[in-house]
């Protein structure tokens, strides 16, 4: 029993963030939480921006085992701290099922990141929790493949999920993966649940973040996620795709100068 299309309330009540039909969401924040300094730098740029919800990586699973994996408790403890000061909800990855009750202590939203979107056991445990979920597309998940994990999430009572367009593998190497910008209205006519989209993860490229939202937006998405980072030639993850300055107003204009389709 749901509506056609739902909208999910994401932070603390009385300060709740909608994301959903409604209204377009704007979600960003640095790629990984990397020190207190880095992270609120990062996050003052992306409230500056128009975000409403603060993204950051505390857990990261990085395709190589030597590259930096993030903070872990540390990192949830800055990115809470940094999201309470400014006022901003936030979303953060949570790999292992062993660890989504130190996330849910830390985090108003809880992140199943591409490379885990089909980790059946992670899936229930965050369906459990009791908070809503961010549910990436795995980077080579069919959208019946995304809808069915969404799936697994419902099943354990929890409706208040996200879908996350984030790109997939492709023959193309110019870009990290390919936006599959047919699967936004796809999965709001398969599901009833938001899809938003992560132009930084699906094209890798700092360039391609402003054209490729203004494609998501132009496609109805619900939102996007951004990465930002106050010093990108420095990041410790992903710092090409990584907003600052200049791209970050522009994008900020894209989003105000396209109104979502209602
Ligand atoms: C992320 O958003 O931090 C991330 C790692 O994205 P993805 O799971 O889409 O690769």
């Amino acid at each position: 029993h749901h509506p056609d299309r739902s909208t999910v309330w994401v932070g603390r009540p009385g300060r709740q963030v909608p994301i959903g039909p409604a209204t377009f969401t704007f979600i960003a924040g640095p790629c990984a939480v990397e020190s207190p300094d880095q992270t609120l730098e990062a996050a003052t740029m992306a409230r500056a921006a128009g975000a409403t919800v603060l993204r950051g990586g505390a857990f990261k699973p990085r395709t190589s085992p030597y590259a930096f994996q993030g903070l872990g408790v540390r990192g949830l403890e800055i990115l809470a701290a940094v999201g309470q000061s400014l006022g901003l909800p936030v979303v953060t990855e949570v790999v292992d099922p062993r660890d989504v009750e130190v996330v849910c202590e830390h985090a108003d939203m809880l992140q199943v990141g591409s490379a885990s979107m089909g980790n059946s056991g992670l899936l229930e445990a965050v369906g459990e929790a009791g908070k809503p979920v961010l549910l990436k597309r795995g980077m080579t998940a069919t959208i019946e493949e995304w809808l069915m994990a969404a799936e697994y999430v419902a099943q354990r009572g929890n409706l208040e999920i996200v879908l996350c367009e984030r790109g997939i593998r492709t023959f193309e190497p110019t870009t990290r993966n390919t936006l599959d910008v047919s699967a936004v209205p796809i999965a709001q006519i398969e599901s009833h649940l938001p899809v938003v989209v992560d132009p930084s993860h699906a094209s890798g490229r700092r360039d391609l973040v402003v054209p490729l939202s203004r494609a998501a937006i132009a496609a109805g998405a619900d939102g996007l996620m951004v990465d930002v980072h106050p010093d990108p030639e420095v990041a410790l993850c992903d710092g090409p795709q990584s907003l600052h300055g200049p791209e970050l107003r522009a994008l900020a204009q894209a989003v105000r100068q396209l109104p979502p389709m209602m």
